[in-house]
């Protein structure tokens, strides 16, 4: 788990503004599938300093969307929950 962590401090360019460069912090995922809406907070990203987007990285997504699934299928509606990593 620590050796994750340190690797998702890495500073990288923004993609977006090619000037700006990330810095570790959090930020609110929403997932939608037809009238299914998940939210998840304190969702763990690199944020531009520059022009603010946010990168969420692939194994974050993967799981975000396995939990989103879960509930979708049983049937949840709306959900918000905060973010935890696995
Ligand atoms: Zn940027």
């Amino acid at each position: 788990m620590g050796a994750r962590v340190l690797k998702e401090e890495a500073t990288m360019k923004c993609v977006i503004c090619k000037s700006g460069e990330t810095q570790a912090g959090h930020t609110v995922v929403t997932l939608t599938r037809g009238e299914f809406v998940i939210v998840f907070k304190n969702v763990p990203a690199e944020i531009c300093q520059n022009c603010g987007e946010e990168y969420v990285n692939d194994k974050t997504t993967t799981t975000l969307l396995e939990i989103a699934n879960d509930s979708f299928e049983k049937g949840v509606v709306v959900d918000v929950r905060d973010y935890k990593a696995a």
